[in-house]
């Protein structure tokens, strides 16, 4: 892999900037730089053929100075160590700048699920915990689901825990099914999360929500609930371009998002729909002179390239990674507000610690509770963002990183670490 786009060097990077401008001591940077503690091992699997196979599997508990370390499992072929560094870095800064209790941690499995039975995936999900559950545990490491891994997985990981412990555990794992201990809330939290920083994001920058327009990239999980959760959270407000991998549609009237979303879930793409104004590319979507603009599927769309282009006033980012550093610096002279990926989409790992929570002492909440705590995180994280970003006079990624690695640096000196 190239130096420039290994995603550990690039998560350095960003802590680096972050820490530079929060003046800490050298041993603290070289603390905070590396991951704590890393699991590396292998899963030999039974394969339906009656051959075995072995996998790699990753754990890596980046830093618990604040908690218990927090973060998904991925099974992806292109799995390394270092995209489980990168990947358990950036959920110690999330869970910090959302100021949850808990620390970073990140795993995953080198594999191809689609190649997988599901036989085969339950004696993985089973082997992987087999070697490092004596490293898990709720006040320890709290794993969860990721990409091409399911409520399903993260059931039989916590079946295989609790009989290799004795006793029940729900918490041990969040991402569950509701029958098994998972929380309400937790499918359209991470849009929720977003849609709560967008409204307050609106009434600092006096733009009404229920007269905004919007467009979103990306209709999947995030998207959608993006979709409709605008209309529903923020009083109105006008849908007026969206994309998939395919292509995107616009339409300046506005669409219905409710039926946008039924839409893509019976056809598979918007850009079948009938009531379109007319098709336009990814790219056209995101230089739309929009109010609110979403990206909500891939990394680095905004780019040195388009950034002067773009003509949004918020940008909230749902998706992971959807800017890169030199556009963010274009877009923070040209007035852009962005909501950083860690802080935009920190709705769903707060939902995770409150299943976590509820698992702990067995009770479980409403859902009408769980939203109203997930909105008072993500309207106390905004707001400690946006405040840094107003008396640094950073752009406000690097103001969220200040904030996140500012609280972990506190909590490191605290302790006595450095
Ligand atoms: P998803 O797989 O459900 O949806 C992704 C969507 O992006 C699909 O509609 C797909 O068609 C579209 N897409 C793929 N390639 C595209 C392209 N080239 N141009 C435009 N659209 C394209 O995924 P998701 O769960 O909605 O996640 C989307 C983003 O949000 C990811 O970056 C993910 O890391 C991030 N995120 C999601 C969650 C969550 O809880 N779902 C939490 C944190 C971050």
């Amino acid at each position: 892999m190239a130096e420039e786009l290994n995603p550990f060097k690039i998560a350095q990077a960003q802590f680096d900037e972050a820490a530079k401008k929060l003046g800490l001591e050298a041993p603290m940077c070289e603390l905070l730089r590396w991951p704590r503690r890393e699991y590396k091992f292998t899963i030999p699997v039974k394969m339906d053929n009656g051959k075995t196979k072995v996998f790699h599997g990753y754990r890596v508990q980046y830093n618990d100075a604040r908690g218990p370390n927090k973060g998904g499992i991925r099974w992806h072929p292109d799995e390394t160590i270092d995209t489980v560094r990168a990947l358990a870095a950036w959920m110690t800064w999330k869970c910090s700048v959302v100021d949850i209790p808990l620390g970073g941690g990140k795993g995953g499995v080198t594999c191809n699920p689609k190649e997988l039975s599901e036989g085969e995936k339950e004696r993985l999900a089973r082997g992987w915990m087999r070697v490092i559950a004596r490293e898990l545990g709720e006040h320890r490491d709290c794993p969860a689901p990721d990409v091409y891994t399911t409520p399903q997985i993260m059931a039989w990981m916590m079946d295989e825990y609790e009989a290799i412990v004795g006793r029940s555990h729900p918490a041990v794992i969040t991402g569950k099914p509701l029958e098994l201990g998972g929380s309400q809330g937790r499918g359209d939290a991470t849009a929720r999360g977003g849609i709560f920083t967008v409204r307050e994001a609106c009434k600092i920058l006096k733009i009404d929500p229920a007269k905004a327009t919007y467009a979103i990239q990306g209709f999947g999980n995030a998207g959608q609930f993006a979709a409709t959760l605008h209309k529903e959270i923020l009083g109105g407000g006008k849908l007026v371009a969206v994309s998939d991998s395919s292509g995107g549609i616009y339409s300046a009237a506005g669409f219905d998002p409710h039926d946008l979303v039924k839409w893509k879930l019976e056809k598979g793409s918007v850009t079948t729909y009938p009531k379109a104004e007319k098709k336009i590319s990814n790219e056209e979507l995101l230089e739309l002179p929009v109010d609110v603009l979403y990206p909500s599927a891939l990394e680095n769309v905004i780019t040195k390239e388009n950034a002067a282009k773009i003509k949004c006033k918020v940008s909230c980012e749902l998706a992971n990674g959807p800017t890169t550093p030199d556009a963010d610096v274009i877009l923070h002279k040209a007035g852009i507000h962005v909501i950083p990926d860690f802080l935009a989409n920190a709705g769903g790992v707060t939902v995770s610690y409150f299943e976590q929570v509820q698992g702990t002492y067995n009770y479980y909440w409403k859902l009408p509770d769980v939203q109203k705590q997930l909105d008072e995180k993500m309207t106390s994280a905004y707001h400690a963002v946006y405040d840094m970003h107003k008396k640094q006079n950073v752009h406000m990624r690097l103001a969220a990183y200040m904030v996140a690695v500012k609280r972990v640096a506190d909590a490191v000196r605290l302790r006595g670490w450095v």
